[in-house]
C-alpha cells in the first residue's frame, strides 16, 4: 500500500482492537493517534497485574497474520487441543476439539496487549498517548475531548475520522447513545466470575495438564481453567450472583471451602491462595452489548467490544474484534476516500455476523455450564464426531466452524441450524443408547444415514468449500 499524507485518524483505546486497527490503517498510509486512558501497561512492574486469559483461534490469527504479527503472538501462546472435563467424583473425560489435532491458543490478555502495543508503536505514522481519557466526542469536526488523568489538562483533538475502540462501556458510544435513531441494548448474564490461580508445582512443572481447557461443570456453576506459558493455570469460578452456591452465599471462608470440598475436591489442594484470591479479587460480570448504527454522521465509528461485546463462552470477543479490523480493511480497499461509504459497507457486511456470534455465545454458556457433563450431550458429541468424519465436506460441528475456520459467524449459525436437525434426528432414534460400544454404534449410525428421511437432511447441509476451512 503506498504511503500518502493525510490528517490523522484518532483511535480511542489502546486495547487489543485499537492497536491492531492502528496497524491496518498505517498500512494504508494514515497517520494514527491512539489515546488510552490507562498508563502504558508495558511500563508497569508486573506487566499490568492480573489479567484474564484469552484463547485465540483461526479467525483471530488470520487477521493478525495479514499485518505480520500472527507468528509472534502464536509463539507466546499455549496450544490447547481439547477439553478435559473433571467430574464431581474426580473422573476425567477428554474431548478433543477436532478430528485433526486442531487447537485453540491460550494467552494472558496483558501479554497479548503488550505485543500489540509494541507492534502498533513500530508502525509508520502511529503515535500512542497514555493517560489520556476521552470524555466526549463531537461529530461535527469530528473531534475528541480528552483529559489527562494525572494533570487534569484538557485537550481537543481534531481528526479525519474517530474510532471508539474503548471497550464494552465505551465513552465514544455514550456520546451518541441518546441521539434519535441510535438503538442500544445491554444484557448482563445472571452469573459472574472470579479469577483464581493454580501456581506451577515446585520445580516449575504444571499443576494441571497443560494442553487442554479444564472444565468442572456443576449445573448452575462451573470452574474453567486455561494453562499459561509459565506453567500456571488461570481458573475462572463462575457462579450465580444470588441463591444457593452463589457469590452472595459464599460470604465466609468456611462456606467457600465447603463448596470446593463438595464440588471441586480434586483442584482444592492445588489452590494454595484460594481464600485470599477469592476475597480480595473483584467479582466480574459478563455482558452482551448490541448497538446500531456503529457510525455517527459518517465521522465517528465504533469497533470491537465498543460495538458488540459478547459473553466469553466461545472465547471469541477479541477474535471477532480482530476480524473487524480485517474486514474494515477490505472495505477501505473498495471505498477509499469516502469514510461514510466505507463504514456503511462495513456495518452491512459485519453486523449480521456479530449479532450471530452474540446469540451463539449466549446459547453456548448454557451448554458449557450444564450439558457438557450430561450423558445426552456426550452422546450428541459422539454422533457428531461420526457424522463429521463420514461427511467431512458437508458437516462441521459448530465449535469447529466458529473456532477453526473464518466462515462468517452468520453463516455458521445458519449451517448449525441445519446440522442440528440432522443430529436431533439421529440421537432420537430408538435403541441408540443401547449401542454405545464403538463397532455397534458405527454400524447403527451408518444404517440410519442410509434411510431416506435422514439422507434428505444430509443433502440439505450443502458443502463447506475448501477455502472456508
Ligand atoms: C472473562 C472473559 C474472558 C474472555 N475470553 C476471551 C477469549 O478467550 N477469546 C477472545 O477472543 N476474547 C475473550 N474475551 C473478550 C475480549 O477480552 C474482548 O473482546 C477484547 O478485549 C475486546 O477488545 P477491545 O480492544 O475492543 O476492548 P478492550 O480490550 O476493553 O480495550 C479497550 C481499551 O480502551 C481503553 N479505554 C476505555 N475507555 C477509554 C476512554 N474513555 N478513553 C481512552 N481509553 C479508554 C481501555 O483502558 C482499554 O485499554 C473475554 C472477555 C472476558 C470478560
Amino acid at each position: 500500500v503506498s504511503t500518502v499524507e493525510r490528517s490523522s485518524v484518532v483511535i480511542v483505546g489502546a486495547g487489543l482492537v485499537g492497536c491492531l486497527l492502528a496497524a491496518y490503517l498505517s498500512r494504508r498510509g494514515y497517520r494514527v493517534e491512539i489515546y488510552e486512558r490507562q498508563g502504558d501497561l508495558r511500563q508497569l512492574p508486573d506487566g499490568g497485574g492480573r489479567s484474564i486469559n484469552l484463547t485465540l483461534t483461526e479467525r483471530g490469527f488470520t487477521a493478525l497474520e495479514e499485518v505480520g504479527i500472527g507468528g509472534s503472538v502464536r509463539e507466546s501462546c499455549v496450544p490447547l487441543y481439547g477439553r478435559l472435563m473433571h467430574g464431581p467424583d474426580g473422573e476425567e473425560t477428554y474431548q478433543p476439539y477436532g478430528n485433526h489435532g486442531e487447537a485453540i491458543f491460550s494467552i494472558r490478555r496483558n501479554d497479548l496487549n503488550r505485543i500489540l502495543l509494541d507492534f502498533a508503536e513500530a508502525q509508520t505514522g502511529v503515535s500512542l498517548h497514555f493517560g489520556w481519557a476521552c470524555v466526549g466526542v463531537d461529530a461535527g469536526t469530528p473531534s475528541v475531548q480528552l483529559r489527562n488523568r494525572e494533570s487534569g489538562e484538557a485537550r481537543i483533538e481534531d481528526a479525519l475520522h474517530v474510532f471508539g475502540a474503548d471497550g464494552s462501556f465505551s465513552t465514544v458510544r455514550r456520546s451518541f447513545m441518546f441521539h434519535s435513531q441510535v438503538n442500544y441494548s445491554q444484557t448482563f448474564f445472571d452469573q459472574g466470575y472470579k479469577e483464581l490461580s493454580v501456581p506451577p508445582r515446585e520445580g516449575g512443572a504444571w499443576g494441571l495438564q497443560p494442553n487442554a481447557t479444564h472444565i468442572w461443570p456443576r449445573g448452575r456453576h462451573m470452574l474453567i481453567g486455561f494453562p499459561n506459558s509459565d506453567c500456571s493455570v488461570t481458573l475462572a469460578l463462575h457462579l450465580p450472583f444470588e441463591g444457593p452456591a452463589s457469590f452472595e452465599a459464599l460470604g465466609t471462608e468456611d462456606s467457600l471451602l465447603e463448596l470446593f470440598r463438595k464440588d471441586f475436591p480434586d483442584v482444592l489442594p492445588k489452590l494454595p491462595n484460594l481464600v485470599d484470591e477469592f476475597f480480595s479479587r473483584p467479582t466480574n460480570s459478563m455482558v452482551t452489548i448490541r448497538c446500531s448504527p456503529w457510525t455517527f454522521h459518517g465521522k465517528v465509528s465504533l469497533i470491537g467490544d465498543a460495538a458488540h461485546a459478547i459473553y466469553p463462552s466461545y472465547g471469541q470477543g477479541a477474535n471477532s474484534g480482530f476480524e473487524d479490523c480485517q474486514i474494515l480493511d477490505s472495505c477501505l480497499e473498495r471505498g477509499e476516500g469516502s469514510w461514510p461509504r466505507v463504514m456503511k459497507d462495513f456495518e452491512t457486511l459485519r453486523k449480521p455476523s456479530t449479532d450471530a456470534i452474540a446469540d451463539l455465545a449466549e446459547e453456548h454458556f448454557e451448554e458449557l455450564r450444564a450439558h457438557v457433563a450430561d450423558p445426552k450431550f456426550l452422546l450428541r458429541k459422539k454422533v457428531e464426531r461420526y457424522v463429521s468424519k463420514k461427511f467431512p465436506v458437508q458437516y462441521m460441528d459448530l465449535y469447529s466452524m466458529v473456532s477453526f475456520t473464518s466462515i462468517p459467524y452468520v453463516e455458521t449459525l445458519h449451517r448449525e441450524r441445519r446440522q442440528r436437525s440432522l443430529i436431533d434426528r439421529l440421537v432420537s432414534m430408538s435403541g441408540i443408547e443401547d449401542r454405545l460400544g464403538d463397532r455397534e454404534f458405527d454400524e447403527f449410525i451408518a444404517n440410519a444415514l442410509h434411510s431416506d428421511s435422514v439422507g434428505t437432511l444430509v443433502s440439505d447441509l450443502g458443502g463447506i468449500s475448501h477455502g472456508q476451512r
